[in-house]
């Protein structure tokens, strides 16, 4: 349920309406729009129904969100929000490019690619710390040493840091080092991740579970933002369908359609995407014609001998040469780079 005030509801009448919702035992959430504030009630509706809430000084009208996320819905947000990761803002007219390797593997060559990176214009370093691999057998992270390495390169560079938690008992330690917190497609239904996220004061970057539904997409997201953490960035990454000649099938379809659904940044991953090198730049430049508010790429030196998913990560020239290609794209739909 959303309650809707008036545009001269005063702070006041804004407390009062909060502390009612507290002792009726539910949850509010406000909203500060540009021309309204909104607060959001989330909990058992039917203790708010027998309130005669309309009547509250302040209160304009009290409005039912059908769709069953409600946090994230457009209805209870009509402006974009806009995520700051540590001074990097996501979801504004600046399309924000995060790009690395698939796993952090040894400090030189990360900052060599932090380096790489960084010239071409993104702003914000990715790298795998903690992989979820499908194999037991195969690479599955450096753990906290290459946290800190992703920490050593951000001093370097001034790159932000976006890495992978897995599991509720590491957020506490991924969020010593990270700028952002990604919560990768294999555990988008993790429910007790989300929460943990959720309480985080870091922001989130939520990936697309690969035969996750967009409306399931939205409510895993409504559960970061319902334990208070309203920094939270969509990736779209790919789902399984019946082709097979590329890795996933990237759903672009998912940029617009979320966008309209949610208030909440839209980013595209065309690495995983597709999982060939030689089509990221195609996807990449149709994702921001798409409208995405940004991108996460895979960037390595040496792809032949990545430990992981090196046939879908660009050389650091390919990367560049991609950069200077989206430019005029992004200005095209006005946007810039
Ligand atoms: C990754 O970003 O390297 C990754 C494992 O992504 P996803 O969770 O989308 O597969
Ligand atoms: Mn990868």
């Amino acid at each position: 349920m959303i309650i809707v005030l008036r545009p001269d509801a005063t702070k006041k009448q804004i407390d009062h309406i909060i502390e009612k919702v507290k002792k009726l035992g539910l949850k509010s959430m406000v909203s500060q729009g540009i021309e309204r504030t909104i607060i959001g009630v989330i909990g058992e509706e039917d203790l708010l129904r027998v309130q005669p809430l309309e009547a509250y000084p302040g209160v304009e009208k009290v409005m039912s969100i059908l769709k069953p996320y409600k946090l994230v819905s457009r209805e209870f947000k009509k402006e974009n929000s806009i995520v700051d990761t540590d001074g990097v803002k996501i979801g504004g007219k600046k399309i924000v490019v995060m790009a690395g390797p698939c796993s952090v593997e040894n400090l030189e060559g990360l900052r060599k690619i932090g380096r790489a990176v960084k010239a071409s214009g993104a702003l914000i370093l990715r790298g795998g710390a903690f992989k979820p691999r499908s194999s037991p057998y195969s690479f599955q992270g450096l753990g906290e040493e290459g946290l800190r390495y992703l920490n050593e390169v951000k001093k370097d560079t001034g790159l932000k840091i976006v890495t992978e938690v897995m599991d509720t008992r590491d957020v506490e330690l991924v969020e010593k080092y990270a700028d952002m917190l990604q919560v990768g497609a294999r555990n988008m239904q993790n429910f007790n991740l989300l929460k943990e996220v959720g309480l985080s004061k870091k922001p989130v970057l939520l990936k697309r579970g690969i035969s996750s539904t967009i409306k399931e997409f939205l409510m895993s997201a409504e559960y970061v933002l319902s334990n208070g953490n309203f920094n939270c960035v969509l990736c779209e990454r790919g789902i399984r369908t019946f082709e097979d000649s590329t890795r996933f099938t990237l759903d672009l379809n998912a940029v617009p359609l979320i966008k309209s659904l949610s208030h909440l940044p839209v980013i595209v991953d065309p690495s995983h995407g597709t999982g060939k090198w030689d089509l990221v730049g195609a996807m990449s430049r149709a994702a921001i014609a798409a409208g995405a508010d940004g991108l996460i790429v895979e960037v390595h030196p040496n792809p032949e001998d990545a430990y992981s998913d090196g046939a879908q990560s660009l050389l650091p020239e390919k990367f560049d040469a991609m950069m200077k290609e989206l430019a005029p794209v992004a200005k095209a739909v006005g946007r810039e780079l």
